[in-house]
């Protein structure tokens, strides 16, 4: 029998996650979660902090890395438009699902209606919060959108992880500015980054050792927290099995034919390679926690050159959510639907407009989604009060958006791979297997 410690990382994770649910069971059932909210669940936070505290110098170390790996700005920009004209459309693509099944399956049709009125009041004040902050968001101009993007002061958006777009820009800025100055004048930057990037990755190492640990405690604490959800999922189940179906349809089914088609990438080996950052994000609800294994399993496991997943990643983990956007269709018009509200051809037009915009826009932290709908919403008219309906199963929804949304991300490096090896296999053979 092989030694615990040399068993594959996602065995660890997954026996972390089960023995948290049975442990989060076990001390709910007995009156004891307390001990859990108080001495487990912290371990938790502890994991995802750590997660957070790599993710900024990792994302600008890493582009800054990958840029100047590139052969020229030609090169880089053909990379960054193939890599954004696909987030888009893989987006579009899951805006339209969710759209067709909701509209298919018409779960809000189904709804009881006393369950509505008692919903409404127990959800009151988050979906209050939800429009304040959603107003204060929306209080701006068209143009803000970009205008944030290009920060005044680069120590102020290096300290906060929401501004992930500015550090991105940055290190692009930087990055291209390397490039063009070649790389006899700035060797020792280069050097320098070389070396910093390995301290990171080692750093990622260390904390994923730590994974099977964070993930127990994070699902032990969330049984103890959300032990009122099952009753919640009786009265939401289809509308909550419609979001899971078509989470599932572009999982197993539209990233999966895209692999086939476009690449000659293996599926199982696709699969076993993602399978930790699945778990992981499922674990944290966060696809910008997850970022940087993503970024070190993509690369060990996948083959993924530097170049191609140190700029396709921390892009996407910023801008690329299919589950996300896939999910807010469906919920708006789930809303829509229970209050008995049809839409015309345009408006549902604007909702997948809207909806592609939400999910851009959307950061990649625990129920971000809620605060970008309520904007779709208000657009197309329809009562952002329903959010209060579908609050109360949102967590284990937003788990399973988030394990879409690193798919996603995943899988347009792997084809990034492939365009930019011109049709070779990944690099496997740097790949460990
Ligand atoms: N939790 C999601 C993510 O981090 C965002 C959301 O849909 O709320 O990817």
């Amino acid at each position: 029998m092989t030694k615990f410690k040399q068993w594959p990382l996602y065995i660890k994770i997954l026996l972390g996650m089960a023995a948290g649910v049975v442990f989060g069971y076990i001390f709910l059932l007995t009156g004891l979660s307390g001990f859990v909210t108080d001495w487990v669940k912290p371990l938790g936070t502890i994991f995802i902090k750590l997660l957070k505290l790599i993710a900024v110098p990792l994302v600008f170390v890493s582009l800054i890395k990958g840029v100047t790996g590139m052969k020229d700005l030609k090169q880089l920009s053909g990379l960054g438009l193939k890599t954004l004209a696909v987030y888009m459309a893989t987006t579009l693509f899951a805006v339209l699902l969710g759209v067709g099944m909701v509209n298919l399956v018409r779960p809000g049709d189904m709804f009881p209606q006393e369950k509505a009125e008692v919903y409404k009041q127990q959800y009151q004040s988050h979906v209050e919060a939800g429009i304040g902050r959603a107003n204060a968001m929306t209080e701006t101009g068209p143009m803000d959108f970009i205008v944030e993007i290009v920060p005044e002061n680069i120590l102020a958006s290096a300290s906060n992880n929401s501004n992930m777009l500015q550090v991105i820009f940055v290190a692009l800025l930087a990055g291209v500015a390397m490039v063009a100055l070649g790389s006899k004048q700035i060797a020792p930057v280069l050097t320098l980054i070389d070396a910093l990037d390995r301290i990171i990755l080692k750093v990622v190492d260390f904390v994923m050792m730590f994974a099977p640990v964070g993930v127990f405690a994070l699902l032990a604490g969330l049984i103890v927290d959300f032990s009122g959800d099952a009753e919640m999922f009786k009265a939401l189940g289809v509308y909550a099995l419609t979001v899971v179906v078509a989470l599932f349809v572009l999982m197993f089914l539209f990233y999966p034919s895209l692999l086939k088609i476009f690449t000659r990438f293996n599926l199982k080996r696709y699969f076993q390679g993602i399978f930790p950052i699945q778990l992981v994000a499922f674990s944290t609800s966060s696809s910008s926690a997850t970022l940087p294994f993503t970024m070190e399993q993509v690369q060990k496991k996948l083959g993924v050159s530097e170049e191609v997943a140190s700029f396709v990643l921390p892009v996407g983990a910023t801008i690329n959510m299919d589950g996300t956007s896939c999910y807010q269709a469906i919920s708006i018009l789930f809303i829509a639907q229970i209050f008995g509200i049809d839409l015309t051809l345009a408006q549902m037009l604007a909702v997948v407009f809207l909806t592609v915009l939400a999910s851009i826009g959307t950061p990649g932290v625990p129920g971000a989604s809620v605060v970008m709908t309520v904007m779709v919403m208000t657009s197309v008219g329809i009562p952002v009060e329903g959010l209060a309906l579908i609050l109360g199963i949102d967590r284990p929804l937003d788990m399973l958006r988030t394990v879409v949304n690193v798919t996603g991300d995943s899988f347009v490096a792997v084809l990034m791979e492939e365009r930019a090896s011109k049709g070779k296999k990944p690099n496997l053979s740097k790949a460990d297997s």
